[in-house]
C-alpha cells in the first residue's frame, strides 16, 4: 500500500500553510529530513555554487514506488500524519508533503527512488510533470533540483551570495549531524568536501568530525536527570571558547532548537569562566516528555515553547556548572610532544580520504570509547601544599610541590581568594560593620539618587550604612569588615556607580556577582607589584583552598601546571 497518504483539509489550515521557501538551506532541509523519515542512515548533500546552481540530495533511505513518487508532490501530501489528533504528539522533525510542491512549483526537480527493485524516475518542471518512467534499481532517493526560482525572479533576487548560501547550509548539516550521531552525513560544494560524519552513533566522534581535534579534545561529558527531563551531552572547557554563540547546540527530543532561555542557562553556568563576548562550544540533548512540549509553533521555527522551561533551565545551569568545577584542571603548560610520540588508537580516522584541510596537519590521537572521566588524571587541588619559589617580572610567581612547578598571575590568583571571600561573606547572615569616623558623601543626580535610594536597602543587607542627606546627597557611615583598608573610598564609589548603572530590571543575584568581581579586582595585588616571601606564601595557601583555583572570576587562567615529567621531557632527561 501506498505509504503517503492526502492529509484532510482541515488539517492542511492547522498546519501554518505556505513553507517559504527563501534560501537554499531551506530546500536541503527538506530535502535531508525527508530522507532522515524514510529511514536513511547515509544522507549525501551535494551542491553547485552554494546550491544555488544545484542541490542533490542521495540518501539510502526507503525510496517510493511511482504512486508515492508522484504523490509526494502534490499538496497536502505527508506521510506522517494520519489522524489531526496525532498533530499533537509529533515527534518527528515536521510536515514534509507541501514543501516538496512548493519547491517543485518554483524549480526544476528531478527524483530518482526506488521501492521493491522497481525504479522511478520523474521530472518535474514548475510544478509540471514533465516525465515520469520506469529505471534502475537503487537504494533510497536521490533528489536534484536546479533552476531554483526560474519563474519567480523578484525571489531569485532574495537569495544571498553563494558564500553565505552555502555558510547556512553548512551551519545546518553541522547542527543536524551533531543531533544525529547515528547518520552519516557528507556536504559538498563544487565538488569539494566540507563536512563528513561517519554516522558512527557516538556523539563525541561526531563532534571530533565536525569541529576538529582542539575542540573535540577539550570536551567535558554531562549526565543529569530530574523528573521531568534527561539532559547528556558534551560541553567544552573554558579554555576553547569560540567567538559566536553559533557552537551552543540544544537538541530536545531530537529536534534542534534554538531558544533564548537555554541559551542564557549555559552561558550563565560558564560567567565567572570566561570573558565577555565568548561562547563555548556545547551539545545538550534533552529528553522532555512530549505532553509538556507546545507544538502549535510552527515547526520550521527552531524555538520551542515548554511548560517547566525554568525548571529546565535550572537542571542545565547546575549541571554545567558541577561539571566545570569538578573537572576543571590545573591548565597544563603549553607543550608540544613531538609528533611521532603520539600513539592513536584511533586510526581509522587517517583512513578516511577527506579529512578536512586544517586537519591533515594534525596528528590525531584520540579514543572516543574510554568514558571522558578515566582519561583524566583529575589533580586533587585541595589539600596540595605550594611551596614558593620566586617572582618573575613583579607580575608571576613560581612554586613548587614534589612533583610539579607552577607558574600563578598573581593578579588573578589573588583576584579568585577575594571573589570567594566576598561571595561567602555575602551569604553570611552574621555582619560585622566597621564605622567610618568621616562619612563618605556622594551628590548624584535627580535620577540616579532616585534609582539608588531603590535599590540602597541590598547594600544595606551587606552591612553597608547609608543615610540620606537630602538633597540627592547619600553618605556612607559604615561598611562591611571585609572591605580593604585603604582601599573602601575606592570601593564604595564602584559600588555606588554600580548600583545606579545596573539594569531597568533589577537582578539582584546578577548584581552581587559584578559587584564581587569588581570588588575583588580592587582590592587585589597587581601587576608589577612586589611581593615578599611570605605574602606569596599566604596567596598559595588560600588558593588552594579556594572552589575553583583554575581562573579569576573573570575566567582568566590564574595558575599552570608543569608536571616533573613535562620538565624531563623539554630537557630530554626522559625519551
Ligand atoms: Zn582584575
Ligand atoms: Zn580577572
Amino acid at each position: 500500500m501506498s505509504k503517503i497518504k492526502v492529509m484532510s483539509e482541515n488539517m492542511a489550515n492547522m498546519i501554518a500553510a505556505g513553507e517559504v521557501i527563501e534560501k537554499c538551506a531551506s530546500i536541503v532541509k527538506e530535502l535531508v529530513e525527508n530522507a532522515i523519515d524514510a529511514g536513511a542512515t547515509n544522507i549525501k548533500v551535494n551542491l553547485n555554487d552554494g546550491g544555488i546552481k544545484l542541490i542533490n540530495v542521495i540518501d539510502n533511505g526507503i525510496g517510493m514506488d511511482k504512486e508515492d513518487a508522484l504523490l509526494a508532490f502534490s499538496r497536502h501530501a505527508t506521510s506522517k500524519i494520519y489522524k489531526e489528533d496525532d498533530l499533537f504528539f509529533i515527534e518527528t522533525l515536521g510536515f514534509r508533503g507541501e514543501a516538496l510542491a512548493s519547491i517543485a512549483s518554483v524549480a526544476e526537480v528531478k527524483l530518482e527512488t526506488c521501492n521493491n527493485d522497481i525504479g522511478t524516475f520523474v521530472h518535474l518542471k514548475g510544478g509540471e510533470v514533465l516525465a515520469c518512467s520506469a529505471a534502475d534499481a537503487r537504494i533510497g532517493s536521490s533528489f536534484t533540483i536546479t533552476n531554483l526560482f526560474y519563474n519567480t525572479p523578484a525571489r531569485l533576487k532574495y537569495l544571498k551570495s553563494e558564500t553565505t548560501e552555502l555558510n547556512n547550509c553548512i551551519q545546518f548539516i553541522e547542527r543536524l549531524a551533531l543531533s544525529r550521531p547515528d547518520i552519516a552525513f557528507s556536504l559538498t560544494n563544487n565538488d569539494k568536501l566540507i563536512v563528513k560524519t561517519s554516522g558512527s552513533n557516538n556523539l563525541l566522534k561526531t563532534i571530533h568530525e565536525i569541529y576538529g581535534l582542539n575542540v573535540s579534545s577539550n570536551m567535558l561529558e554531562i549526565k543529569a536527570l530530574s523528573d521531568d527531563f534527561e539532559i547528556k551531552g558534551y560541553i567544552a572547557k573554558p579554555s576553547i571558547l569560540k567567538k559566536n554563540r553559533n557552537h551552543m547546540h540544544t537538541i530536545v527530543n531530537g529536534r534542534i532548537v534554538r531558544n533564548s532561555d537555554l541559551n542564557r542557562a549555559i552561558n550563565e553556568a560558564y560567567n565567572t569562566y570566561k570573558h565577555e563576548g565568548f561562547y563555548p562550544v556545547v551539545v545538550i540533548n534533552i529528553l522532555v516528555d512530549p505532553t509538556l512540549v507546545d507544538v502549535n509553533i510552527h515547526p520550521t521555527k527552531q524555538d520551542i515553547k515548554m511548560s517547566k522551561i525554568n525548571d529546565l533551565c535550572d537542571l542545565i545551569y547546575r549541571t554545567i556548572k558541577d561539571a566545570l568545577y569538578q573537572n576543571l584542571l590545573i591548565p597544563n603548560a603549553i607543550y608540544e610532544p613531538e609528533k611521532n610520540e603520539i600513539k592513536t588508537n584511533f586510526e581509522e580516522l587517517y583512513a578516511l580520504e577527506d579529512v578536512k584541510p586544517e586537519e591533515n596537519k594534525e596528528q590525531i590521537s584520540l579514543d572516543f570509547d574510554t568514558p571522558i572521566e578515566k582519561k583524566e588524571k583529575n589533580i586533587e587541588f585541595k589539600g596540595l601544599k605550594l611551596e614558593p619559589v620566586g617572582q618573575v617580572h613583579r607580575t608571576y610567581i613560581i612554586a613548587e610541590d614534589a612533583e610539579n612547578m607552577y607558574i600563578l598571575d598573581q593578579h588573578a590568583a589573588h583576584e579568585r581568594i577575594n571573589y570567594e571571600m566576598i561571595t561567602k561573606k555575602f551569604a553570611d547572615t552574621k555582619v560585622m560593620v566597621t564605622d567610618l569616623l568621616i562619612p563618605l558623601t556622594f551628590e548624584l543626580s535627580a535620577s540616579d539618587y532616585r534609582t539608588f535610594m531603590s535599590r540602597k536597602d541590598v547594600l544595606e543587607g551587606l552591612g553597608f550604612k547609608i543615610e540620606d542627606y537630602g538633597l540627592n546627597t547619600i553618605a556612607f557611615k559604615g561598611h562591611p569588615t571585609w572591605l580593604k583598608d585603604g582601599l573602601q573610598e575606592e570601593s564604595i564609589k564602584t559600588i555606588v556607580d554600580l548600583v545606579i548603572a545596573s539594569d531597568k530590571k533589577f537582578d539582584k543575584a546578577k548584581f552581587l556577582d559584578n559587584m564581587a568581581k569588581m570588588v575583588s579586582c580592587k582590592m587585589s595585588v597587581k601587576a608589577n607589584e612586589d611581593l615578599s616571601f611570605t605574602e606569596m606564601e599566604h596567596l598559595l595557601n588560600d588558593l588552594v583552598k579556594c572552589d575553583n583555583p583554575y581562573n579569576c572570576c573573570h575566567g582568566r587562567p590564574s595558575i599552570m601546571k608543569y608536571s616533573t615529567y613535562e620538565l624531563e621531557k623539554m630537557f630530554r632527561r626522559v625519551m
